[in-house]
């Protein structure tokens, strides 16, 4: 197994043997290896995967017989729920494909569009993913660093664009939970190579708080045929564990990437929470509510000590810790608490998943007993 170190070459672009030497899981675990401990009752509060604290929704965890269909393949529940998803989003059944999570989806968008000669640009920082991927199949990336308000620099991506496969944008961008406005996106994707397809990985959309210049490409879809969103069931739904992910796409691009794909990845389990998740709007409604008095709350206890937080249109919030962040991170742990990795260059920020009201309260004693923070309890 690599070590976070090591990750970190293949992420600068160092080590592209060693990314090849290990598989992808080993490589993501490697970011956050204590996490295997985490459901038990001892273990650390984990405030380092964006996940959703509060767990599936009661509709979920009430299912009665969630074993029922086990002895049988789920080609069936596969078709029903990209059928379900097809409807809600007013698209065809063959513009959805479910994946095994929405790191799936980037895998096969990066197989699908991306070689050795078709390179992959991405900001930086930004989700990992794609580039772990494109770094196993020898595909090179581009970094574009983000512009100096957190959002995706376009034009700087632009000029990187010749010859791009593919360009990956996240929007919301996970590690800085910022926004690029909807206008400069779309201007952007029309002006893009006609050759080059675009993965907007809308993992956080559910968390965007209304009036913000955001807009799901789902939801308000724009007529190009190389545009592939990405969403997943990990985050508002709170299934991570249960790995459960889809793309919605022009019917070609969805048949590109099908052809990578294992056609069978998605269990029968993941499927009926997802399908019980949708059905569940109020479930949904309370989530989206409660992450955004969460996340008030935290932005409230960075005021009261004076600290500087990126504007979070998501259900993490990154922090100028003001100190090495290894440090950080490494005081964190001792008190229990996994907190975001570094994301390089921002190496005095802290990546702070929200956790429950008690977790938050436990993450605030840790940070005031940080030392030389210089920060002040008003
Ligand atoms: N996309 C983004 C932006 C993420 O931050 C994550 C996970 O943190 C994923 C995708 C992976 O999600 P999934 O659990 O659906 O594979």
């Amino acid at each position: 197994m690599i070590t976070r170190r090591s990750f970190f070459k293949v992420a600068a672009g160092a080590g592209a043997a060693a990314a090849i030497s290990s598989s992808l899981t080993d490589r993501i675990f490697a970011l956050e290896p204590r996490r295997w401990n985490s459901t038990q009752p001892s273990g650390p509060i984990l405030l380092n995967s964006n996940e959703n604290a509060y767990g599936p929704f009661p509709s979920v965890l009430a299912i009665s017989n969630p074993f029922q269909d086990a002895n049988r393949y789920p080609f069936h529940s596969v078709d029903a729920l990209a059928h379900k998803l097809a409807v809600a989003k007013s698209v065809r059944d063959d513009q959805v494909l479910l994946g095994c999570g929405s790191t799936e989806i980037i895998k096969l968008a990066v197989n699908a569009f991306t070689s050795p000669q078709r390179k992959l640009v991405m900001a930086a920082p930004t989700f990992e993913a794609a580039e772990m991927h494109a770094r196993a199949v020898g595909t090179p990336v581009a970094h574009v660093p983000l512009a100096p308000d957190y959002s995706h620099d376009l034009e700087a991506m632009l000029a990187q664009a010749h010859n791009a496969g593919l360009v990956y944008l996240c929007n919301p961008n996970n590690p800085t939970g910022s926004l690029t406005a909807r206008k400069q996106l779309e201007s952007f994707i029309t002006r893009l190579p006609s050759d080059t397809y675009v993965l907007m990985d809308e993992a956080y959309h559910d968390f965007v708080p209304p009036g913000a210049d955001y807009k799901s490409f789902i939801d308000a879809p724009i007529a190009n045929d190389r545009l592939i969103v990405a969403r997943t069931f990990s985050k508002i739904y709170g299934i991570a564990g249960l790995r459960l992910g889809y793309a919605v796409a022009a019917p070609d691009a969805i048949t590109k990437m099908q052809t990578q794909s294992q056609s069978d990845s998605v269990n029968a389990f993941a499927l009926r929470c997802a399908t019980a998740s949708l059905d569940d709007p109020a479930a949904h409604r309370l989530a989206v509510q409660r992450n955004a008095a969460d996340r008030d709350e935290f932005m409230r206890q960075t005021l009261r000590r004076n600290l500087t937080a990126i504007p979070s249109t998501a259900n993490f919030v990154m922090l100028d810790a003001r100190l090495p962040v290894k440090q950080v991170i490494a005081h964190f742990e001792q008190h229990n608490l996994l907190v975001g990795r570094p994301f390089p260059p921002y190496l005095s920020h802290l990546r702070v998943s929200l956790g429950t009201p008690p977790e938050m309260v436990a993450f605030w004693q840790a940070w005031d007993a940080l030392p030389q923070t210089n920060t002040k309890v008003n």
